[in-house]
């Protein structure tokens, strides 16, 4: 029998998404850290925004044993009452605001923004959809019909009609909200558009804007909730509360979760007309949830998030370079911007080969992303800072 390496069976069969895989062959994880056998390499994108309590977190590992050994699948979501997915749902209706109590479980980022937007059409009886420009909501078509780049979606068409697209932080173009509008999607801090924060009179804009058209109000913090910006949920930052929370990455702690949370009363229109008109399989695994309520029970009781604005002001001290224009972001969710894509990618791998794992956006070519897990330590920074550092160096010689 042939025995390939796992290097051309990942080549030659696992389906490929570009030409330019990191194809990096990762053995094991821990911490802050990735290992490709010997060499070590600080994580500092966190799996985009997953790993936040690091590689291999004893807590949540326990959490995911102590459950394996119980049970794992059971029927489809709905159905029976499993403890995990009801003890997760209880502790984030304490802590998320009264209005946010009701949590349907999915599987991914992607399918809780389709969740979220037939919840929408159901609730309020409307087909169209806000969204902003460059925003990054998924590729599953409903999501992909959110996306503003057209590169991304015209060889998926048709895809949803009746989508307005409109500048982040741009008042004047609320007015195109009105009556038609089932919902309108935001990520309070943009991911793929590099990291860009919405301003607190945009959003505030948006909420007055959506309580006089009756359009619901969604966050999409898939990227910036469970504790990456410094609070638990981005919108914290914020005195403005969305009328649908949409999470998945880091919720499920390392395991594939999502979940579209809302009031009771707003849920409860996917009860009937249709009936089950809201459906999965795997929504809210068992296993899911576990690590969910492990990850989120270390970030309140470890007091992760008290330090993170503090670590966030680290970076930003440290990364002090002519070529560095702007570092944007909030909490451990940072974009370094630079003049140029191509010195940018320059820098990125050559961080990549010196060990630190970072990359650059889907919308901004020119900026590397720096998300690290939360568990991040003052000397994992200047590790991290001074590899950037030396590389922007590097690649500034001819
Ligand atoms: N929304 C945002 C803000 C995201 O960053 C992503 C994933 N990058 C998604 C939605 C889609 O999530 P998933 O990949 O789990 O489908």
């Amino acid at each position: 029998m042939h025995l390939s390496t796992n290097r051309s069976a990942f080549f030659n069969h696992v389906a490929q998404t570009s030409d330019a895989p990191l194809a990096i062959e990762i053995t094991h994880a821990s911490g802050v850290y990735m290992y490709a056998n010997d060499k070590q390499y600080i994580d500092c994108i966190s799996g985009i925004s997953v790993s936040n309590l690091g590689h291999a977190n004893a807590k949540i590992n326990e959490a995911i044993k102590h459950q394996l050994d119980k049970h794992t699948h059971l029927m489809v979501y709905g159905e029976l009452i499993q403890s995990p997915q009801a003890l997760l749902a209880e502790r984030l209706s304490q802590l998320l605001p009264p209005t946010l109590n009701n949590v349907y479980f999915v599987n991914s980022g992607s399918e809780a923004i389709e969740g979220a937007m037939k919840l929408a059409k159901r609730y309020t009886k409307r087909q169209r959809f806000v969204a902003l420009k460059n925003a990054y909501h998924g590729s599953t078509q409903g999501a992909l019909s959110l996306m503003s780049d057209a590169y991304f979606s015209q060889a998926f068409t048709p895809l949803l009609p009746g989508i307005s697209f409109i500048d982040q932080n741009n008042l004047e173009q609320i007015d195109c909200i009105d009556q038609t509008v089932a919902a309108v999607f935001v990520e309070p801090v943009m991911g793929e558009k590099g990291y860009e924060p919405c301003t607190l009179e945009f959003l505030r804009a948006l909420r007055n804007k959506c309580n006089e058209t009756g359009s619901l109000l969604i966050f999409d913090e898939i990227q910036s909730g469970y504790g990456r910006t410094g609070k638990l949920f981005a919108f914290e930052h914020y005195d403005v509360l969305p009328d649908v929370l949409v999470l998945a990455k880091g919720f499920g702690g390392g395991m594939p979760l999502g979940a579209f949370i809302a009031s009771d009363s707003i849920m409860s229109v996917l009860k009937d007309n249709p009936v089950l008109g809201h459906i999965t399989t795997f929504g809210g695994h068992p296993v899911s949830c576990a690590a969910s309520l492990a990850a989120l029970n270390c970030i309140i009781d470890d007091h992760l998030l008290s330090n993170i604005e503090g670590k966030e002001t680290l970076f930003r001290s440290l990364l002090k370079h002519e070529k560095i224009k702007f570092i944007s972001g909030k909490g451990l969710m940072l974009a370094i911007h630079f003049e140029d894509e191509v010195f940018c990618r320059k820098v990125i791998d050559a961080c990549v080969s010196s060990g630190l794992l970072i990359d650059w956006f889907l919308y901004a070519p020119n900026k590397i992303r720096l998300a690290p897990p939360l568990i991040i330590e003052e000397r994992h920074i200047q590790d991290i800072c001074g590899i950037i550092l030396e590389n922007i160096s590097k690649a500034m010689q001819p």
